[in-house]
């Protein structure tokens, strides 16, 4: 029984990236929500972005593990 679609397209590293950087544009960053949350495989790699990310830009948002909670 199939009861979600079919994952065929899956986010690029440079996506996934941009992504957890907030360097991406609205739509996309729609878009990129829409699919980790029903995509192990992308939101595994996105948590490492995120590890990557915050390390490097730590400080300047004063905030933790908030993504996707405006
Ligand atoms: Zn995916």
């Amino acid at each position: 029984m199939m009861t979600r679609p079919e994952i065929r397209h899956h986010l690029t590293d440079a996506l996934l990236m941009a992504y957890s950087a907030g360097t991406l544009a609205e739509a996309f960053s729609l878009a990129v929500a829409a699919h980790v949350s029903m995509c192990d495989d992308c939101r595994a790699r996105l948590g490492a972005f995120d590890s990557v990310g915050g390390a490097l830009i730590e400080g300047c948002h004063g905030g933790g593990a908030g993504r996707g909670q405006p």
